[in-house]
């Protein structure tokens, strides 16, 4: 019988699309059993067998389905008693990360480099495209966490250090995915992940307890996230850290009073892996999955991923006590209005094939993803050897057009490492078990393929390995974790291979410039591969010193998931550094274009780099105070700093000038810059304006990013460039946890990158 009828025989309110939501929510409640409601929270892995988990465990939700997974959802709801539809999430981070063939983009960090919203937007709405054709209604992602710790394993996910690009990036990707609203099919709901603080790891250890006060996370961790409030990011999911002793599963201040109370967030949260179950099993902070199910929905938890105990365990909460049903059915009202919202008792929004041969992996979206990697590009270092022979203009057929030809050889072991590029949640990156050799290897342009296609036709590309980063070996403990987790294998180093070197070198010596690609490889990067140094791993160091012996133009190109730190043979023999990071499938064809020429360069770092482990913490914005500012044995000065980059050409920034040095705490600093492009290439500038507080009630950061903005300069021109921010931007946490502006004395800083040497200084006072 189909439960859903009236016995009049009349379609039930629920089904009815005609009335409000909450009214829909309240009907389709009140004919559900404990047990259903609880099968509604929980979010489970696909990788089972479906039909089980939907209509024996209830799963409301599930994450990592196959294709061929996808395939068999729609069929299942029609077997529910109540048939509502599922919820089906994944990690599509950078791109569909698991559809083979979908886009792949660079990685947040490689993103963030371009410092450039309308571009995130744009890419994430080309990845919603896609994911919405697959059936997936969400992906979780943006991730909003602060990477202060450089040896942590996720570094790659993030958009960097600074709370307010972030905050700014963010925005724009959550803007991308949901699109113009969850009516539209091709809109995917987004997730600020991982709430909050998660990144602030021990020593870099992933998900360690995060020593974190109330008022350090709302001075940097919590803005990023309170901004995709009102952006209307409709989904938040909680990190794997405790803070000063709570789990966040059961951080009642953060989930309750922060998020919902003080920002008003209405929307769904979904705790981390197995977060329920961990309380048990690894923060032992419950004695059972009872107690952890009572403490999680009392938190304010709605969907609990992959804690398939929950379904027993919460009810069970519910009759000994330890629970209330009614927040119960808080939790499962705020389920199913996304699901309301999504339409998806109407539209369901199961996989359309002819859709995704249509959009996956299209031209449109290959070209927003080239455009992505072209400005993700970051030139850290010249010599004047790039633009290779002082660049080349591209003929019809997209190759430079050069007169005298050249040899090119193109040696690492990431010169022509599909995975390496693409980076991790990517196809073969360990998370999923269906796409062993990744994506299509067609799809992807390596730095050796982009040369040999965009390169004048009559130069001579060669290539040689050089080195290998290091093997892997089984983890002898197993290869999963106890909460089902994949357990990453054993990194292991590789030593120098002399032939392969020998065989670089000798090719290296036929050639006359050759580009080096070294970096890391997915087995040190993503969760549980922290590294403990950022040294390149391997052969790699070995082969850039003999490279640079050499005396030919060594232009490094580093790809890899995080800043690692480069031997002095580089710092000081290399023509040229490009920070690449895993700039996704098109990377390669823009790499070479940008060392030939072809484009500019204009990315800049949203990661300061260290010389050396020992350095960290090294992001730009840290508290003031401490004897001396050098280390005995090695300087503070970071290798690279956040905000740098260099373009083909020279600008010159002059004349900053306020509009008013007196502004009242509810006003706008307003300014303007003068920017001359003094050499003989376009360039697009990224002018960068910090604030600092001169004197503070409490010790602050010496300056913060507070905006910036994007000009492109021809040759010999100039061009003045506004800035605006709110008075309410200059703002601290004060000893009591407020946010506040003191008035007093500021600067507007102003410049090319945070480097006090590129900053111009306007002072000004805000007024009472
Ligand atoms: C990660 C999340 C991810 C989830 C589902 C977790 O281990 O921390 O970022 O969304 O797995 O794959």
């Amino acid at each position: 019988m189909d439960t859903a009828r009236t016995t009049a025989g009349l379609l039930a309110d629920y089904k009815d699309p005609s009335i409000p939501t909450a009214d829909r929510v309240e009907d389709l409640l009140s004919r559900m059993t404990l047990a259903e409601k609880v099968g509604q929270m929980l979010q489970l892995d696909a990788r089972g067998d479906i039909e089980d988990l939907v209509c024996v465990k209830l799963g409301g939700s599930l994450l990592h389905a196959s294709p061929e997974t996808m395939l068999k959802t729609a069929d299942l709801i029609a077997k529910t008693r109540l048939q509502i539809p599922l919820l089906m999430g994944d990690d599509c981070i950078h791109g569909h990360s698991f559809w083979p063939g979908a886009t792949i983009f660079p990685t947040q960090l490689g993103m963030a480099c371009t410092w450039n919203p309308d571009l995130i937007e744009r890419g994430a709405r080309a990845a919603a495209v896609e994911i919405a054709a697959t059936g997936l209604h969400w992906t979780f992602s943006p991730v909003l966490c602060i990477s202060r710790d450089l040896r942590w394993g996720r570094v790659n996910e993030t958009f960097g250090e600074d709370p307010y690009l972030i905050g700014e990036l963010g925005t724009a990707m959550i803007r991308g995915y949901q699109g113009e609203g969850l009516a539209d099919n091709t809109a995917v709901l987004a997730t600020a992940k991982h709430f909050v603080g998660y990144s602030e790891t021990q020593g870099g250890r992933d998900a360690s307890e995060a020593d974190l006060s109330r008022r350090k996370l709302r001075s940097w961790f919590l803005p990023p996230f309170e901004k995709a409030v009102p952006a209307g990011c409709r989904t938040f999911m909680l990190g794997y850290q405790a803070i000063d002793g709570v789990p966040i599963t059961a951080n009642r201040w953060l989930l309750n009073e922060v998020l919902k109370d003080e920002w008003g967030f209405t929307g769904t949260l979904v705790t981390d892996w197995d977060n329920v179950g961990r309380m048990v099993w690894e923060q032992k902070v419950c004695a059972t999955d009872i107690e952890a199910a009572g403490v999680a929905v009392e938190a304010g938890n709605d969907l609990i991923m992959n804690t398939p105990q929950f379904l027993t365990a919460a009810q069970q909460a519910v009759q000994d006590g330890w629970l209330s049903e009614t927040l119960i059915d808080d939790a499962v009202r705020r389920i199913l209005t996304l699901k309301f919202d999504l339409g998806l008792f109407e539209d369901p929004r199961l996989p359309d094939q002819d859709v995704q041969q249509a959009v996956i992996g299209c031209q449109a979206h290959t070209a927003i993803n080239l455009n992505m990697a072209r400005k993700a590009l970051v030139l850290l270092r010249n010599d004047g050897t790039l633009p290779l022979a002082g660049g080349l203009d591209a003929g019809s057929d997209g190759r430079a057009q050069h007169h005298g030809a050249k040899t090119i050889v193109v040696i690492g072991p990431n010169a022509d490492d599909p995975h390496a590029q693409l980076g991790d949640w990517a196809g073969a990156s360990g998370q999923v078990d269906w796409m062993p050799d990744g994506h299509p290897r067609e799809l992807i342009t390596t730095v050796l393929d982009g040369f040999r296609e965009v390169a004048p036709e009559d130069w001579t590309i060669t290539h040689s390995r050089g080195a290998d980063i290091g093997e892997l070996l089984p983890d002898p403990a197993g290869t999963t974790y106890p909460d089902g987790q994949p357990r990453p294998p054993l990194f292991h180093s590789a030593s120098v291979n002399i032939a392969m070197q020998l065989d670089a070198i000798e090719a290296a010596n036929e050639a006359d410039f050759i580009v080096a690609v070294v970096g890391d490889t997915v087995a040190l990067a993503g969760e549980m591969k922290s590294t403990a140094t950022l040294d390149l791993q391997g052969g790699q160091n070995a082969l850039l010193e003999a490279l640079i012996a050499t005396g030919k133009p060594v232009v490094v190109v580093l790809i890899q998931s995080k800043p690692s730190t480069l031997p002095d043979a580089v710092l000081n023999g290399a023509a040229a550094i490009i920070e690449a990071f895993n700039p996704g499938m098109q990377g390669g064809r823009a790499i070479a274009e940008l060392v030939l020429g072809l484009i500019e360069p204009s990315g800049r770092l949203p990661v300061t780099f260290a010389r050396h482990a020992g350095q960290l913490p090294v992001y730009y914005n840290q508290l003031r105070g401490q004897h001396g500012n050098r280390y005995a044995d090695l300087t503070q000065d970071p290798l690279f700093a956040f905000g740098e980059g260099l373009s083909y050409t020279t600008i010159e920034y002059s004349d900053l000038r306020l509009e008013s040095d007196r502004i009242t705490s509810d006003g706008t600093i307003k300014a303007q810059v003068t920017l001359t492009n003094t050499g003989n290439r376009t360039a697009t500038e990224t002018v960068q304006a910090y604030i600092r507080d001169n004197v503070t009630s409490v010790t602050w950061a010496e300056q913060e990013l507070k905006a910036f903005a994007q000009a492109t300069i021809a040759p010999g021109e100039s061009t003045d460039v506004d800035i605006s921010i709110p008075a309410t931007e200059c703002s601290l946490v004060n000893a009591s946890g407020r946010r506040v502006v003191e008035p007093g004395a500021f600067d507007l800083l102003v410049g090319h990158s945070s480097r006090d040497t590129d900053l111009l200084r306007a002072p000004f006072t805000i007024t009472r």
